[in-house]
This record gives C-alpha cells, structure tokens and sequence, in this order.
C-alpha cells in the first residue's frame, strides 16, 4: 500500500460537472483525502503529473463472466481484470452461473472468493445466482446467506445452460417476496421463454445466419419477458434489474416501474441484426441484436436516464467454440470488458449524445450506487476509494483482439476506431495498468467487495 500520493495537474471529472475541473487530488491510504487547487508545498510523496488528461473515476463494469473457476480456457480473472484495467474498469461485478461451480449459496461463494482472488488485479464483487432448480425448500435458506456477500442474485427468464435452469414466473412469485425481505436485488435476463420456444422451431427450419438465429428471439420476445418480470416485481415491491436491454420499448417499460433498473451494452448500442447476418458468430450474442431502429433510441434512454448505466456483459468464447459451423451451434457471447468505457467516452461523451456529468453517472456512479458499493467507489470525492482512469480525450483507441489482455480473440469489435485512450488505470491509490507497459502489479492486488447493508 503506497502511504502517500499527489496526481496533480488534473482535469478532474467531479460529480454532476459536465466541465472538468483544474486541480490535484491527494491520495492516502489508498482513500482520496483532498481535493485541491494546487497540491501543498513541501510534500515528499509520490507525484504523478497528469498534464493534458482528463483523470474521471475508474469504470465500474458491472456486469461480466470470467468463468472463473471452472472454464478458464474461455477467459479467468487474470486475464478478465487485466482486459479490463486496460479499458479503465476498476471494479467489476462477476455473473454466477458461468462458473463451475455456480456461485449459488455461500459456501460456493466463498471458495469462488479463495479461488479468484489470487488473480484478480482491480477490485470485484460477485452476484449469487438461483436457477429453477433451487426453488426448494432451501429457497430462503440460500439468499439470506447469499445476500450479505453478493451485489445481487442473477436469475433467467430463458436460459441456455442445461445446468442453470430458467426461472418461470411463478417461481418469481416465490424467490421475490424473499429478495425484498433479505434486501437483495434480482438480475433477470429477460426473455420470453413461451415465444422463443415456439419460434426456434420456425427459425431453425428457415435457416442458417445471423438473421435466422435473431428470428428466434427478436423484439417482442424482450418485452413480454421485461412487462411480466418487473410487473411480479411491482406486485411484490421487490427490487430488480434488467440486464442488457436491446429494445426500446422493453427499456421503456422499466422506466416505468418503482423497483426496475436497466442496463444499456455497447454491443446494442452499435450493432444490428444486418451486421449480425454480415459479421455472423463473432457477433453472436443472447439476447442477439435487434433491429436498426433500435441503436439511436436505446443511446436516447440511456443519455436522458431512462436506462440506468452501461455494462458489458464480457463473456469471450474461443476460436474454435465460435467456429462450429453454424449460428445454432456457436457460442453465445463476446469479449467487451476492454471496450467497454472506451466506447461510451467515444460515442457517449465525446461524439455529443451526452454530456461529463452524465458520462460519469453511466459508467461509475450509477452502479455503484444501485449496488451499494458507493461507500468506496464510483466518484472522485473525498473518502473514496482512490479508483481513477486517466484519458487523453484527444487520442485513439483501435480495437485490437490480436493485442488484448483479455484471453477473448473473437470479436464484432476488431478495427474499431474510438476518440480517447486510456493512458493509466488506478485502483486504490495505486497504478494497475499503463498504456504501452501493461498489467504493473501482482497478480492478487484486486480485493473483494461486498455491499454495504
Ligand atoms: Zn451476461
């Protein structure tokens, strides 16, 4: 732990500025301590001059599945944590289920803690999962042990996995009235189990494709999936949140709602079910993307807050897993920790469709605060975690599989162009990643965080 430190000669992104402010900050114990003008005279610590960068508040990606333990071939925290550092991401929140074991009570929980964090190299947390098939007598049992130690409890309306079931809408109706009494929130990935199972069928025998794979769950299939969820919710005055919303109308409807939050990915935000048919596997994702109309209005809702903040859902499959030879086989899900922040710097703030203050709200202190990590992350302000990136907004990104830190090789991402590069990421006070020179602590520096009750 590195006692003291000055980052001065900042552009500082501060909370609710959509200009950035001029100054230092002095960092202690890993905790911001003071927001300054100039750093003081006389001071013998460490100084790291940040001339021309904008330094904002580390990324919080809080949505992503290292497959950690268990399909380490896919990507680990290692190589999960370093992608991200390298993006600006100082903390993320790991999924449950693509994990062998399923973190699903709290004894998995805990070895998955032992496991991981020996690799990771910025900060995490965990979300606990229940799939149909532990919706037992043991139900409550389960959450009130899971919910001090996880951000939140994943669960799906559709599921892939023959070893994490779906959860049916009664089956909400039981897990829910439990969620609100042990102050837990629910994560859905929301489709429509009955439409999607019917129109496999018609899909499958129309063909081969990216266009034939997003027949089988286009839009209609999201919204009948997020009015029924979040209305159990409403009914119960259970929290809940959507997770990578790709229709507008489904983003809608949890604005709506009291106890509903949304989460907006980059890959929805660029993409389109006719560069799905042109780029195929390396695109292909569940729920896949949608329409062209879609992009601008899902970028719309999370510019004026109806969406909540952005996650990228990184889940990397491997050459060969994303190469089978046809759309139903391949595997579903990309790498998207790395472009992630880059991206929405890029096309949020710097293109124009938002501004800083908003910039901030969707990439750190949202989630934070929807996870009950803002104790410690998501804002540069006095008694925080001295989590920090710090960007060139004038420089470029060009998205690289080939080069990435992450183990994910497949993406739609490959040659991307973005405005802004992200030049150090800093977790605790403490330098984890600088462009050019790579990953610059041990492996194990990242600490595990739980939610503040
Ligand atoms: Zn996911």
């Amino acid at each position: 732990m590195i006692q003291g430190m000055i980052v001065r000669n900042a552009l500082l992104a501060l909370p609710g500025r959509d200009q950035p402010v001029p100054g230092s900050l002095r960092v202690e114990g890993g905790v911001i301590r003071a927001i300054e003008p100039d750093p003081r005279a006389g001071d013998d610590r460490e100084i790291i001059d940040a001339e021309g960068l904008l330094v904002l508040p580390g990324a919080i990606d809080p949505h992503v599945h290292f497959f950690d333990p268990g399909y380490t071939h896919k990507e680990d925290f290692y190589h999960g944590t370093a992608g991200s550092a390298s993006g600006g991401v100082t903390t993320v929140i790991d999924m449950p289920d693509t994990s062998e074991p399923a973190a699903i009570d709290a004894a998995h929980i805990e070895a998955k803690r032992a496991e991981v964090s020996r690799r990771a190299v910025i900060d995490f947390g965990f979300f606990g999962g229940i799939s149909g098939a532990l919706c037992d007598d043991r139900l409550e049992q389960r959450i009130a042990e899971m919910a001090p130690l996880v951000c939140g409890i994943k669960t799906y309306e559709t599921s892939g996995a023959v070893h994490f079931p779906r959860v049916s809408h009664y089956q909400y109706t039981k897990i829910l009235p439990l969620t609100r009494k042990h102050n837990a929130i629910v994560l859905v990935h929301a489709e429509d189990w009955d439409y999607v199972g019917n129109a496999m069928a018609d899909a499958r025998a129309a063909g081969d494709g990216g266009m034939a794979f997003y027949r089988s769950r286009p839009e209609i299939a999201e919204v009948l999936s997020v009015f029924c969820v979040t209305e159990i919710a409403e009914m119960v005055g259970a929290q809940m949140h959507i997770v990578h919303l790709g229709v507008a109308r489904a983003a809608e409807i949890v604005a709506g709602r009291r106890f509903s939050t949304g989460e907006a990915c980059p890959q929805y935000l660029e993409f389109d079910c006719t560069d799905f048919e042109r780029i195929g596997a390396p695109l292909k994702i569940t729920p896949p993307v949608k329409g062209p109309e879609q992009k601008e209005a899902l970028w719309q809702m999370l510019a004026d807050g109806r969406i909540d903040f952005a996650a990228s859902d990184h889940a990397p499959g491997t050459v060969e897993e994303k190469s089978t030879g046809s759309i139903w086989t391949d595997y579903s899900g990309i790498p998207g920790g790395p472009v992630l922040f880059p991206y929405i710097f890029s096309e949020g703030y710097r293109a124009g469709r938002f501004g800083l203050a908003r910039l901030l709200r969707v990439c750190s202190e949202a989630a934070a605060e929807r996870y009950r990590i803002a104790d410690r992350k998501g804002a540069i302000a006095v008694g925080r975690d001295a989590d920090l990136v710090f960007v060139d907004p004038d420089g470029e990104t060009v998205i690289d599989a080939s080069t990435s830190l992450s183990k994910g090789r497949v993406t739609p991402w490959q040659g991307r162009r973005l405005t802004g590069r992200v030049e150090r990421t800093m977790v605790r006070g403490r330098t984890v990643y600088r462009a050019g020179e790579g990953i610059t602590v041990d492996p194990g520096y990242g600490d595990f965080l739980k939610p503040t009750r």
